[in-house]
């Protein structure tokens, strides 16, 4: 068993000296692999003061240095990638056929797209008396949560250092890993000290910490909206800029002239995906009334092709899910929605699933707008399934949640569903089928978060603005 003790802080690995020790779980097995010693409050403030102390020289470096940089750090992680996928299948349950497609393939290309956008951060811009310059905003914090650990370390870490940003980073409580080996890469290709920063612990011990924190001038949070308020507010004192993504309960609407096996197969499979723990899957699928017994049919039928079991195994397409918690509050949502009405299908578990966090792939029939089902996020394997009448009710339907993360139309065309997407209060939508790309912005309207990431809009959560006026 792997004791992870040290904290990557000013360039050096330094022993841990908080009082706990956190166990990591294999969510399949249910077996300890690994435990972490926290980070104490002097530990915390030390990455901080390192972080402080590494950004004059980090943010005045050229962006051909970090560039380059950034790419050598990518050259090691595609070296690393058996040790991404197999810590991803080791913290998570994701079954190993799957796991470098969905939590390793993009973050490595993502540090490759940002180090071209650092050159970026050296144009300048005349507007009107104005010369604009961009500037790195300062040290950066990120919380992250344990469902795309790789994927959502990088989302902020390459933009960051491509802007000339300084870092201390805090992991999810289950999934360090990734973040450690990033630290490792970090060290070896001789990325300077204290420019990244690594500390494990808890979120409501040292998320207070970083956020209130003045000598951090932003902090990037991806995770529930109930902590992203959190992270708000103790952050408003000190008046840094607070970029947070939240929760989803996304909306897909299949039109009555779309391709009915195409379009309800994509929606499966999207929610099925990662076990259903993706903050934007598409989990309320929203579909014509005339078509509903038929949609049901195809949707019952690709679940059905599910293979859930053990993730070293390679025919599985789904594990279990990452904690007794979450299977617990999965498993809570699975008897409310029958409680309040809705039709559960669903598959048994195999018997080889009888230890593990599992929970069978489901569909919810016969789901109103209304229910708690429809309404709150579920972050398991369950598709509800709501009929509209006609189109302006649907998009009506879409827009009744508290969130607007994502969301997603299949029409006959693309035209008539750019059309639908243009009325959807969401950051995406996704058309026709297709796919999550780097390139694309992400992030939420309303309690879904603010701030964007990925794409070039992500190079701005770290840059200030400068105007050098000279009339
Ligand atoms: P969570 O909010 O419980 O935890 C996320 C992170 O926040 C963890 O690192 C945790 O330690 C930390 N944290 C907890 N309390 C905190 C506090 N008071 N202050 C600061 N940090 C705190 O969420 P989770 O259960 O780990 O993750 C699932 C949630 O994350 C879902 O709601 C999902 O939709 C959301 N999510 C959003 C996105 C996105 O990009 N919008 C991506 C992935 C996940």
């Amino acid at each position: 068993m792997q004791n992870i003790e040290q904290l990557y802080i000013n360039g050096q690995w330094i022993n841990a000296t908080g009082n706990e020790s956190l166990s990591l779980i294999n969510p399949a097995t249910e077996q300890i692999f690994a435990t972490v010693t926290t980070a104490s409050d002097n530990d915390v403030e030390s990455a901080i003061l390192a972080a402080r102390q590494a950004f004059p020289s980090w943010s005045s470096s050229s962006a051909a240095y970090r560039a380059e940089l950034m790419n050598t750090i990518a050259d090691e992680m595609q070296k690393d990638y058996q040790a991404f996928v197999d810590a991803h299948v080791e913290m998570i349950g994701c079954p190993i056929s799957i796991a470098g497609a969905f939590h390793v393939d993009c973050p490595i290309e993502a540090m490759r797209y940002y180090a071209k956008l650092a050159a970026n951060m050296e144009q300048t811009e005349q507007q009107g008396s104005a010369l604009l310059t961009k500037e790195a905003v300062g040290v950066c914090a990120f919380i992250n949560p344990w469902n795309y650990p790789l994927h959502q370390l990088i989302g902020k870490l390459a933009p960051a250092l491509a802007a000339g940003c300084t870092i201390v980073a805090k992991p999810a409580e289950q999934t360090p890993t990734a973040d450690l080996y990033i630290a490792r890469i970090l060290h070896r290709v001789g990325v300077p000290a204290g420019v990244f920063n690594l500390v494990f612990g808890r979120g409501s011990e040292i998320g207070p910490q970083l956020a209130s924190n003045p000598d951090i001038d932003m902090i990037s949070f991806t995770g529930s909206t109930r902590a992203g308020v959190e992270v708000a507010k103790n952050a408003a004192a000190s008046v840094k800029r607070v970029c947070q993504e939240l929760g989803g309960k996304s909306a897909y609407i299949i039109t009555e002239d779309a391709d009915l096996t195409a379009s309800v197969r994509y929606g499966v499979e999207d929610v099925m995906g990662n076990t259903g723990q993706t903050c934007n899957a598409l989990t309320r699928m929203l579909v014509p009334a005339s078509k509903l017994q038929q949609i049901i049919e195809i949707a019952t039928a690709c679940m059905n092709e599910q293979v859930i079991g053990d993730p070293l195994l390679e025919a599985t397409t789904m594990g279990p899910l990452v904690s007794a918690l979450q299977q617990q509050k999965v498993l809570e949502y699975l008897a409310i929605g029958q409680a309040e009405g809705a039709t559960l299908i669903t598959q048994d578990l195999p018997s080889s699933c009888a230890n593990g966090f599992y929970v069978a792939p489901a569909i919810f029939a016969n789901v109103t707008p209304d229910m708690r089902i429809a309404r709150e996020e579920i972050f398991g394997p369950v598709l509800c399934i709501i009929s509209y009448d006609d189109i302006d009710q649907a998009i009506e339907m879409a827009n009744d949640s508290e969130y607007g993360l994502s969301s997603a139309v299949y029409a006959k065309d693309k035209a008539s569903a750019t059309q639908i997407a243009k009325r959807i209060r969401a950051g995406q939508c996704y058309l026709q089928g297709s796919y999550f790309t780097i390139d694309a912005p992400f992030g939420g309207y309303k309690r879904s978060g603010n701030g964007r990431e990925w794409g070039e809009q992500a190079m701005a959560e770290y840059i200030e603005t400068k105007a050098i006026i000279c009339d």
